[in-house]
């Protein structure tokens, strides 16, 4: 947590950001929860420690929180994004039900690796690699 502070206020800092308290609450909620939140899902989340932050504050302290490379977007699950944790934590993909929107992580190293590989033999500079798969999970299909 200490050192997901400091890059949230060296970006701060860096960018010449208003320095709000209320960023690292955000911070320190999103930090301490392990999953894929909505902005509803977190912001509820938020409320509950601190009540006084709002809902475009928890939204607004999510984009810089992204932008400091600390938070990833998933997009187009029931057609809400989510963010997860990024920092330290690049090396999965998802299994997204489609009944349930629950989502299932795995780890693709394996798959970025192949996928590198393939992207060498056509001299082709990958930015971003996906292995999304979709589904009805486990308990979805009883
Ligand atoms: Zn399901
Ligand atoms: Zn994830």
């Amino acid at each position: 947590m200490r050192e997901e502070i400091k890059i949230l206020a060296d970006y701060i800092a860096e960018n010449a950001l208003r320095n709000t308290h209320q960023r690292y609450d955000v911070l320190d909620v999103f930090i301490n929860a392990e999953g894929h939140f909505s902005i509803d899902e977190l912001h509820e989340l938020v409320r509950k420690k601190y009540p006084r932050v709002s809902y475009s504050s928890t939204f607004r302290a999510m984009q810089v929180i992204e932008k400091a490379g600390l938070a990833a977007r998933l997009r187009d699950v029931d057609g809400v994004f989510r963010f997860e944790h990024f920092y330290k934590h690049q090396n999965h993909a998802h299994l997204v039900c489609t009944s349930c929107g629950q989502i299932i992580e795995y780890d693709n190293s394996e798959i970025i690796k192949l996928q590198k590989k393939i992207a060498a033999r056509y001299k082709f500079k990958p930015t971003g690699f996906g292995a999304k798969i979709r589904g009805i999970c486990q308990r979805c299909q009883r």
